[in-house]
């Protein structure tokens, strides 16, 4: 934990968050700009800043979040309708906080981006 990082600070409750999902490895709270109906952000308790520099040890960590993302839809009703995932990395993308986290964009007809 860096206590720097809003998010680590989100997973240590040191700030709230709206909670939509939480175990041992993974914590999923609403965004607080949503630009969609549904509008979560996925991310892993431990800090982990960016894919770049990820080894073998953090694919256990990377399946977990993305099986984390799937139960979120699916708990958020998103599975019929669909939904996006999204993870912005550097400042091309617009990544503003420093922690991996993955967007679930649902709950309205998402404009097609590639
Ligand atoms: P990025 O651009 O880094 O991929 O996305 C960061 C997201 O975190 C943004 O959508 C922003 O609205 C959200 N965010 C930033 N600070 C907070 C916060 O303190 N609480 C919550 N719930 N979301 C935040
Ligand atoms: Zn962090």
């Amino acid at each position: 934990m860096t206590t720097d990082c809003i998010f680590c600070r989100i997973v240590s409750g040191d700030l709230p968050s709206a909670q939509a999902y939480s175990d041992d490895h993974v914590l999923a709270f609403a965004d607080i700009n949503a630009v969609a109906p549904i509008h979560t952000l996925v991310i892993p308790k431990q800090h982990i800043t960016f894919l770049e520099g990820m080894t073998a040890e953090h694919e256990p960590s990377l399946g977990r979040l993305l099986r984390a993302a799937a139960e979120v839809a699916r708990q958020q009703k998103l599975v019929e309708s669909g939904y996006r995932l999204v993870i912005n990395q550097g400042a091309d993308a617009g990544q503003m906080v420093d922690h991996l986290h993955v967007h679930i964009l649902g709950g309205r007809t998402l404009g097609s981006m590639v």
